[in-house]
């Protein structure tokens, strides 16, 4: 999960990292109000979750009263386009106002896990402002980095090692290794998998200054942080993800035009593979889980319908643990309540297998039986080519 800036401080804020006081508003009122609070000069940032707003125009410092009213009125209920967002962009609803302050020098300093060697790993960079992997791709020499070891947590050297690779003036060493140490405690403690600082800010009366903040969160930890869940913003997902969440299915949004019905995320995959090598293209991968009850094949196969996109539906399940008749029965029973009106291919394989069949087949309902994966491909793909044609 991720959250928006003003929300990654708010968290990093209670492990003790220092932030800019910020103020964030939802109307132009609140937003002037919020600026004179502060005093002028401001920064006014749009609250999206997504990078690349300073170059798309989503920040900006303002002097007076009138530049915010412009800005934040220019901004706030429209689609903002960043580089992170895809063409369609994403809303601004909210503005977050802090003081402006006199940029010497930005960095970038990051935690996240790495995988290889399984060990969370501090990465910072005189390159900041600029993305990590485009640092990464362009000059790779350019990012420090320090494994933590687990068991001990990160050390104060590591971070001073880190300090004195960045150039970081002497009098700002000890609080860039407080920070280092409040970073580390927030990832930990939240169950985090990124916390990202870019730019972090040397500023021209030598302080340093978290200016930008991205938090993400391990969806598998949040059960143990109901402080950190409420922080989740519907508006910034996928609707069709948000509704599958809501009934416990794993759906991500694709770019094809085949929906795919699936049970088992390895299943699930391999499907989509199958779509693929017959030159076809999954819209979504789904997995409706071990236990898929008619209502939530009826969810799935409303979620998957109404996606403008989907020109055909293939239904892939291996019935183990549930058997092939009580999904055949789950199948037709959506299939008749949501008007089904795209071809829809159908394989089934595993316990009672042939009773599956035939409930299938004596329905009356328009639906092509596949007999095993390949079949099922093709004909999903085929089906798929002749309703856009
Ligand atoms: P992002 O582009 O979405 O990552 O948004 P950031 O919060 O990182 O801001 C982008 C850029 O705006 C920064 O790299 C800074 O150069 C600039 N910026 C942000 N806040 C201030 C500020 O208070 N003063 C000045 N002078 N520039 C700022
Ligand atoms: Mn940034």
């Amino acid at each position: 999960m991720n959250i928006h800036e003003y929300q990654a401080k708010q968290v990093l804020r209670r492990f003790g990292v220092e932030v800019p006081e910020g103020r964030v508003a939802t109307t132009v009122e609140e937003a002037l109000a919020g600026a004179q609070e502060l005093g002028y000069p401001v920064v006014a940032k749009a609250q999206i979750h997504a990078g690349g707003r300073g170059k798309a125009g989503g920040v900006k410092v303002c002097r007076s009263a009138s530049e915010v009213q412009a800005f934040v009125n220019n901004i706030l209920g429209k689609p903002l386009v960043t580089h992170q967002t895809g063409p369609a962009g994403r809303v601004v609803r909210k503005v977050l106002l802090e003081p402006a302050c006199a940029i010497a020098r930005e960095f970038y300093l990051g935690l996240t896990l790495d995988r290889a060697r399984g060990w969370l790993t501090f990465m910072a960079s005189s390159e900041g402002g600029v993305e990590i992997e485009e640092v990464a791709a362009r000059s790779p020499e350019k990012i420090l980095r320090e494994a933590v070891d687990p068991a001990v947590g990160v050390q104060s050297f590591q971070a001073r090692k880190l300090a004195f690779g960045l150039g970081l003036p002497k009098e700002t060493v000890g609080s860039f290794v407080t920070l280092v140490h409040a970073l580390y405690r927030a990832y930990v403690e939240t169950d985090a998998s990124l916390v990202e600082v870019n730019p972090l800010v040397l500023t021209q009366d030598q302080r340093i200054v978290v200016l930008d903040a991205k938090m993400s969160f391990d969806d598998n930890g949040l059960f143990r942080h109901p402080d950190v869940r409420e922080l989740r913003d519907t508006h910034e997902e996928d609707p069709r993800e948000v509704e599958a969440s809501q009934y416990d299915l794993n759906y991500i949004s694709l770019d094809g035009n085949i929906g795919c019905m699936v049970n088992g995320a390895g299943l699930a995959m391999a499907t989509m593979d199958i779509i693929k090598l017959f030159g076809g293209a999954p819209a979504n991968f789904l997995d409706v889980g071990g236990g898929a009850t008619k209502e939530k094949v009826t969810a799935a196969f409303k979620i998957l319908l109404s996606d403008p996109n989907v020109k055909a539906v293939l239904v892939n399940i291996f019935g183990g643990i549930m058997k092939c008749d009580v999904i055949a029965e789950g199948v037709v029973a959506a299939a008749r309540e949501v008007h089904l009106r795209v071809p829809l291919v159908v394989r089934l394989e595993g316990t009672n297998v042939e009773l599956g069949k035939k409930i299938l087949a004596e329905s009356g309902l328009d639906i092509i039986p596949a007999s095993d994966m390949a079949d099922a491909g093709r004909k999903a793909v085929e089906a798929a080519r002749r309703a856009a044609a």
